[in-house]
């Protein structure tokens, strides 16, 4: 089944993500991003607060709600992790001077897309990126996946070899 051209679109703005992570000789480099539909209802209620996806889009697919890469935020953080932290906190901001729709309820309208399976384990402690997305009831995770894209085209994408794409 041919993919879904959004789908490749906010998959190659979540590969764009990557290039933004710290260097690590021990952990993958992950970007990710929660788009919230343009056909959920609290769109338009959010529309002028967040970016649209694709931007500058008069009829655009979504919203970024958030987005997310590996170390983003100080420590041995994980891309999804982030997103999550990083719609948290400018949510936290815009509802101090603005009447949105909780941050709770936007969640459970939107949609991750990871560059990797999100972990189900930290060896670092804390919650998993699986957890933190199964408690924030984001509905929908979209990974890439190996039958749709071939090492050759992550390689071209991510500009590393896809055998060392752990130190990429
Ligand atoms: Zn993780």
């Amino acid at each position: 089944m041919a993919a879904d051209p959004l789908h490749i679109a906010i998959m190659r703005h979540c590969l764009q993500l990557t290039l933004s992570c710290p260097i690590s000789q021990t952990a993958f480099c992950v970007g990710s991003t929660l788009l919230l539909s343009a056909s959920s209802p609290l769109f338009p209620s959010l529309r002028s607060h967040y970016p649209t996806f694709p931007p500058d889009d008069p009829n655009p697919a979504g919203l970024i709600l958030g987005d997310g890469y590996s170390r983003q935020i100080p420590g041995n953080t994980h891309a999804e992790a982030n997103a999550l932290a990083n719609f948290r906190s400018r949510h936290a901001e815009l509802s101090s001077s603005t009447e949105l729709p909780s941050a709770g309820n936007a969640l459970k309208e939107a949609e991750c897309y990871a560059t990797m399976e999100p972990c189900s384990v930290r060896t670092s402690g804390g919650p998993s990126c699986a957890v933190e997305l199964v408690r924030a009831k984001v509905r929908t995770v979209y990974l890439v996946s190996l039958h749709s894209f071939s090492p050759r085209y992550l390689e071209r994408e991510c500009q590393c070899s896809y055998e060392n794409h752990d130190q990429c």
